[in-house]
């Protein structure tokens, strides 16, 4: 299960920082998701939510999650834009985009692939 992966690894990193500078409480954990990292939002918070039971220090912690919209670069025609105007493929690896210009599927994604901590706000 790729989102509770993901928790672990969110707990581990937020912990560390915070035993590092003595934080006696986590208040917020700010996170980046980009639309093509496919992750599911309500299971993450639910992995999330699970772990945060582990540990005093995340006990009371506010999830806020910003997400980075997909932007898609086509080889063939050179189009840019973003994930909403690409009509997308699903299969099961990952989604395959087509540039809707001139229809190709040779796209590469430019943005929104990110999973990162974007900041922990302690006490
Ligand atoms: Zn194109």
């Amino acid at each position: 299960m790729h989102e509770f992966s993901l928790a672990q690894s969110v707990q581990e990193t937020v912990l560390s920082v915070a035993k590092e500078r003595a934080a006696k409480e986590i208040n917020k954990v700010i996170l980046k998701f980009g639309a093509f990292a496919l992750i599911e939002e309500d299971q993450f918070r639910f992995c999330f939510d699970i772990l945060k039971k582990e540990s005093i220090l995340l006990k009371e912690t506010e999830l806020e999650i910003i997400w980075i919209p997909g932007k898609l670069r086509c080889q063939e025609c050179s189009f840019r834009g973003n994930i909403d105007d690409i009509p997308q493929k699903h299969t099961e690896l990952a989604p395959i985009f087509q540039c809707p210009k001139c229809k190709s599927y040779v796209t590469d994604i430019i943005s929104g692939t990110e999973a990162t901590i974007d900041s922990i706000v302690i006490k």
